[in-house]
């Protein structure tokens, strides 16, 4: 793992009110990250602004969850990727299963999310991922391939950060096995490479502090993209260290 490329990024989803942010910032104090690992956290929208500045403080990168790809208007409950960009993010994730699955989100949708958090200067973390009997039925690389394609026509040097999360293990307790990880992302890195991106490749689905070492030391992992165990300070602050 080359280590100026290496992101532990927390995802809190739709959790975290005020109280417990301020409560998980207090217990970072006593849990510095390691100099070459970047750490960032994706709290929900309404904690952005009052948690930019602090994490900064403590060198902690802030992203969002998702954005809209119109710049302003009339669309209500969406937020533009310039209302991120002045809450103090440099991420935002897009094209999470929950947004696939949940709301609908095509790969076409994702594409044009990532065009407009380009335009703000904001650095997308793309998401990808199977379903599970997409694994069992041998497709896995036939739909990772699919949801890569939008890169085709993207600048070589857009910032961009791939996650692969395999949908059976978000939030399931249930992770890709170190092998799988391993054929998995050598073969993002091979289609990435075919499409011209030479982007970091997260791993993400069901990451805690006793699995996070083994996964982290996977040929082709470049960090992990961690849900539930990215809300409590300590755990999210152990696999950090696992990643170091
Ligand atoms: C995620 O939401 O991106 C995720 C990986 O969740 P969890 O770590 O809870 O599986």
């Amino acid at each position: 793992m080359s280590s100026n490329r290496c992101l532990i990024a927390g995802n809190w989803k739709m959790n975290g009110i005020l109280e417990e942010a301020l409560e998980f910032l207090s217990e970072l104090e006593a849990n510095p990250a390691p100099e070459h690992v970047e750490v960032a956290l994706m709290p929900p929208f309404t904690l952005l602004h009052s948690l930019s500045k602090p994490l900064d403080e403590k060198g902690v990168r802030l992203g969002a969850q998702n954005v809209y790809y119109e710049p302003k208007g009339a669309f209500t409950g969406s937020t533009s990727p310039m209302m991120l960009r002045d809450a103090g993010c440099h991420y935002v994730i897009l094209g999470h299963s929950e947004r696939r699955d949940i709301m609908g989100e095509t790969n076409a949708v994702v594409r044009h999310k990532m065009d407009a958090a380009w335009s703000a200067g904001l650095e997308p973390i793309l998401c990808i991922g199977e379903h599970l009997e997409e694994r069992e039925s041998g497709r896995t690389n036939e739909v990772l391939k699919s949801q890569l394609a939008i890169l085709a026509d993207v600048d070589a040097d857009a910032a961009l950060t791939i996650a692969y999360e395999p949908v059976w293990a978000i939030g399931t307790g249930r992770t890709a096995s170190p092998e799988q990880v391993t054929e998995t992302h050598a073969f993002i890195h091979q289609e990435l490479q075919r499409l011209g991106h030479d982007c970091r490749v997260l791993y993400g689905g069901s990451v805690n502090p006793g699995n996070a070492e083994a996964l982290m030391r996977c040929p082709g992992v470049e960090g992990a993209l961690v849900g539930g165990a990215s809300l409590k300070a300590d755990s999210f602050m152990q696999i950090v260290k696992a990643a170091a």
